[in-house]
């Protein structure tokens, strides 16, 4: 098997891939929170998960890939009421339905978007609410470990300052009042080793991502494990604890290790959940087993809307159904995250959106002409007013090692492998591709090299060519006339075919950079 190279987190080093088991590798994704459409900054990060399993599938890995579905416990800090909610739950009680439902309807909506977006389906999707079980028994043995601590809960007082709780050990005091769990991070000695924070930085730091009505911990530092459940809380579960529900981090831990073993591969997310979140769970995980959970830690950066981070919270937020109510292909997405390197933060415009688009039609024109090239060149059609391909950027080109004139089929393939394996460089990856297109070498050779490249693209090209090549031979040779009669400035000809064309079920499209076929509805 050829190298791969991953910058891991952990290191911050680019590292050669090892898999623990020859041939096989183990991936954990953190999905998402299903109270709401998940956002094109969310799929940002689903997408490098998607691109780096298929690198792994090129390269003849087997992939066991899990992707959680968060449907209780991650909290977030309602800023009007400056107080933790859970989200599922807000949304529920705001629609009048039961948080299970609300659950179920985004976790079906998000299955919708990465499929829209050609992301492989992970092979599990444990969802949260399925795993309490595992979840406590976990807590359990950090408890039985001396790695957490049971405390009365939080509380706000009537004037809205906190309440100190107080950390003790049940039995000693008033049970009832016992019931939320926290990580002592104090005893776990490699905590920062992910995200840098270590215990020596500042509490300030770590107090400023904490929940503010965590008032009962020993330690700012600190982060529950298990909650006591609010009065009137429908989504809760009986523990050891008393009635509660799990902390976000203690989902991912359960289960990542139950489905992948208490060692593994490759964990993956989006540059924000470095700290706390991937940090907390390295804590969780190997203070429970005393060894290194996850080999590689792989984290996206940012979707940047006017250079912030796309979030809801900002409330500029994009969604796929949003990019094809604006006319485009989702896919015009995808390849718009494949021009920028994983690990950098990416702003979105509509007017990146288009380019991608454009570059996306081009490179369909392509595949179909090559496809159909056997046949009158209907699918070829020219490309006269076709923009510089304006995502292609130079330095990749040159990464990418691919100089212009014609080139074999062999070496693009191994250039190609070159880059996807150096850190996953698809802009120097779809530099290769550009060049391909451009080569010399025989037209068959060159669909089947880009059929293959598109098992890790994902842009769905043999599918598009396959489509075009479905057009009767008649309707063919009738567009290839129309296209000369419009280079000839004959327009009134040109009309004429294009209503011949009709007439036999297909529409032609004139886009900017070209004509498009289309059936007609
Ligand atoms: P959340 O629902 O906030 O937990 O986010 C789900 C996933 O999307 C996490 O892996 C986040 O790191 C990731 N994410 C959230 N916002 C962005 C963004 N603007 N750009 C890239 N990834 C993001
Ligand atoms: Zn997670």
């Amino acid at each position: 098997m050829a190298d791969i190279f991953l910058t891991n987190t952990l290191t911050r080093k680019k590292e050669k891939f090892a898999p623990i088991k020859s041939g096989f590798v183990g991936m954990y994704s953190c999905g998402p929170t299903v109270y709401s459409d998940i956002h094109i900054g969310n799929l940002r990060t689903y997408l490098a998960a998607d691109i780096l399993k298929r690198i792994l599938l090129y390269n003849g890995y087997k992939v066991q890939h899990i992707k959680n579905i968060t449907d209780v416990g991650h909290m977030r800090t309602d800023e009007e009421h400056e107080q933790a909610i859970d989200p599922v739950i807000a949304e529920a009680l705001k629609q009048g339905r039961t948080p299970q439902q609300i659950a179920q309807e985004y976790t079906e909506k998000f299955f919708e978007d990465e499929k829209r977006l050609n992301i492989l389906p992970a092979n599990v999707f444990p969802r949260a609410t399925e795993h309490i079980e595992e979840m406590i028994k976990l807590i359990e043995r950090l408890r039985d470990k001396g790695y957490a601590y049971e405390t009365d809960g939080a509380v706000l007082d009537a004037e809205g300052g906190a309440k100190r709780g107080k950390a003790g050990v049940r039995g000693e005091a008033d049970d009832e009042s016992f019931g939320t769990v926290y990580f002592d991070v104090k005893k776990f000695k490699d905590y920062g080793k992910l995200s840098g924070n270590t215990l020596d930085k500042t509490n300030k730091l770590l107090e400023a991502v904490r929940v503010s009505s965590e008032t009962d911990k020993k330690d700012s530092v600190d982060f529950a494990l298990w909650k006591k459940a609010e009065s009137g809380r429908s989504m809760k579960w009986d523990s050891p604890w008393g009635d509660g529900f799990p902390g976000w981090h203690i989902e991912c831990s359960a289960m990542s290790m139950k489905y992948l073993g208490d060692n593994f591969d490759i964990h993956t997310g989006g540059e924000d959940n470095v700290f706390p979140h991937h940090e907390d769970e390295i804590a969780q995980s190997e203070a429970v087993t005393g060894k290194k959970v996850v080999n590689y830690w792989i984290h996206a950066g940012f979707l940047l809307v006017d250079g912030k981070k796309m979030a809801r919270r900002e409330g500029n937020v994009y969604t796929i159904s949003d990019i094809i109510q604006k006319g485009f292909n989702p896919l015009a997405f995808r390849y718009l995250v494949l021009t920028a390197h994983y690990r950098s933060r990416l702003n979105f415009t509509w007017e990146s959106l288009e380019a991608a688009q454009n570059s996306l039609n081009n490179l369909y024109r392509e595949v179909t002409g090559f496809a159909t090239s056997d046949k009158p060149k209907v699918a070829r059609l020219p490309t006269p007013n076709a923009p510089p391909d304006s995502l292609q950027d130079a330095a990749a080109s040159k990464r990418a090692g691919v100089g212009y004139g014609g080139q074999g089929c062999t070496e693009c393939e191994q250039k190609f492998l070159k880059a996807i394996n150096n850190d996953m460089d698809m802009p120097a990856a779809l530099s290769v591709v550009q060049h391909l297109v451009k080569s010399n070498c025989p037209t068959s050779a060159k669909l089947a090299s880009l059929y293959k490249f598109d098992q890790v693209l994902g842009l769905d090209l043999e599918k598009v060519a396959a489509e075009a090549a479905k057009v009767p031979e008649e309707v063919r040779k009738l567009v290839d006339e129309r296209e000369e009669l419009r280079n000839k400035g004959d327009f009134a000809g040109a009309d004429k075919l294009r209503r011949k064309i009709r007439e036999k079920g297909y529409e032609v499209v004139d886009e900017e950079t070209g004509s498009r076929l289309k059936k007609a509805v």
